[in-house]
């Protein structure tokens, strides 16, 4: 069964202190009776509330080396996010032998898919330009693409449309691995090592259900401890015959920071944007058309792009100088050895065929009439409450509270705001309730009299 999401939440550790809801940038979540709950059709798998959870109770569900046992021939797709997580003196080559040692039986920098791709990039923006499709909006991300679909759909067209760099990767590997191994396509196993769960989310869930060449995706965390230990006694020989493979140039290394995709492009005009709530900023600014004079729009999800990804290890302060340390080093290579540097121009990729679809986990109802007239009943108890967001209903604001009442999803009341005025309007009607009552049940004076007598 394909996983939606692979973000989830351990009900055990979750103490429901609501510090996640207000991060969530899609309001996914929501406390109640004490704990998280993610709603499935809404979460883009960002991960921004793995890394706000002060109890680890979010965690992204990921595949492990066990994976690799059911393939007889397997092989690591290496991102650039994941060479930065390590400092000098090791280098590309030398990550690409480590990940060799630990099992794999061959390696893919999916810079190389970084490459094709910008340079399908600047080969469609001609394009683009002429049909006024602009700006393009980066697909790397797909953390990105879901925002987009979900809150954006009227940008789905400004996608750049063409798979990502990890997908691209994986079919080039695929590719070479069935021309030299006489193998059959699903003996082969292609693993992607992520720096975020929406990665892994785009195999098990694919964007657009697209066909994925990718059959596992495992978490930087995870294979970390694992790199570096083999870094510590790695084989030279072996280092040496990585640095005798196809290497990706420096644009490609450049993909895993901020920035990177976007200075490969033949455009000055454009904007890089990370960050989800700095991306949907700005992509509140595309729709509302005040980004006339860009072309390129590179959004990342992640604070520093890849390398600030939730399962990364380096602090992303660090990993980016290191990031800019083998971006260096790569212009080296690139001024030796010509002769073993990637040249995308041997590809050519495929636009997508469709284009991904709409998410309507924001509408109110699928008839329209019924949906403004439910918008307009939201607008109306959103005014009726207390519009301090102090989030202790369980949802991030008022407006969400009022959205999830008009869903039949909560009541009023879960605003304790509200139940205190409730209970307050309750004990005030029961006291004049016991006052009437008292005067009714007092003998009246003269009865009294004559009772005395
Ligand atoms: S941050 Fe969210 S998931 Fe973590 S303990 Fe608090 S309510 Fe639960
Ligand atoms: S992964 Fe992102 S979208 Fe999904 S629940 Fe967490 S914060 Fe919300």
């Amino acid at each position: 069964m394909a996983k939606l999401h692979s973000v989830r939440l351990n009900e055990d550790k979750c103490v429901g202190c609501t510090n996640c809801i207000k991060k969530c940038p899609t309001e996914a979540i929501r406390v109640r009776n004490g704990k998280a709950r993610i709603a499935e059709e809404r979460c883009i798998d960002c991960g921004e509330c793995i890394k706000v959870c002060p109890h680890h109770a979010k965690s992204a569900e990921m595949d492990t080396l066990n994976a690799l046992k059911a393939f007889r021939y397997t092989i690591a797709l290496a991102a650039p996010s994941l060479y930065a997580q390590f400092g000098a003196p090791a280098t590309r080559p030398m990550v690409l032998a480590a990940l060799l040692n630990i099992g794999f039986d061959d390696v893919y920098e999916v810079a190389i898919g970084a490459e094709v791709v910008t340079k399908g990039t600047c080969d469609y923006l001609p394009q683009a330009r002429s049909s006024s499709q602009l700006p393009l909006i980066s697909s790397a991300c797909p953390a990105v693409v879901r925002v987009i679909q979900e809150k954006y759909p009227g940008l789905i067209d400004n996608l750049v449309p063409f798979d990502s760099p990890m997908e691209v990767t994986a079919e080039l590997a695929r590719r070479d691995a069935l021309a030299r191994t006489n193998l059959k396509s699903q003996e082969i196993g292609i693993f992607f090592i992520s720096p975020c769960p929406a990665k892994r989310t785009a195999v098990t869930n694919p964007i657009g259900n697209r066909p994925t060449q990718v059959d596992g995706v495992l978490s930087i965390a995870e294979i970390y401890p694992q790199i570096l230990a083999k870094l510590e006694k790695i084989n030279p020989d072996q280092v040496e015959a990585c640095e005798q493979r196809i290497l990706a140039d420096a644009t490609g290394v450049g993909w895993g920071a901020s920035g990177g995709e976007a200075m490969g492009l033949q455009t000055e005009k454009y904007l890089v944007v990370d960050g989800i709530h700095n991306v949907i900023d700005i992509l509140e600014e595309i729709e509302n058309e005040r980004l006339r004079d860009i072309e390129f729009i590179e959004a990342n999800s992640c604070m520093g792009g890849c390398i600030g990804g939730p399962l990364t290890v380096a602090n992303r302060f660090s990993a980016k100088s290191r990031m800019n340390r083998y971006i260096q080093e790569a212009l080296v290579f690139e001024a030796d050895h010509q002769d073993l540097v990637y040249k995308p121009d041997r590809e050519v990729i495929r636009p997508w065929f469709d284009m991904p679809q709409a998410n309507n986990a924001l509408t109110l109802d699928p008839d329209i009439f019924k949906a403004l007239e439910k918008y307009e009943q939201m607008e109306k108890i959103t005014h009726q409450l207390p519009g301090l967001d102090c989030g202790a209903c369980g949802a991030p604001d008022c407006a969400a509270l009022a959205e999830d009442i008009v869903r039949g999803l909560a009541v009023e009341s879960d605003c304790i705001f509200k139940l205190k005025e409730r209970i307050r309007s309750v004990a005030a009607q029961m006291s004049e309730l016991e006052f009437e009552m008292n005067r009714h049940s007092k003998p009246a004076e003269g009865e009294k009299e004559h009772g005395h007598t």
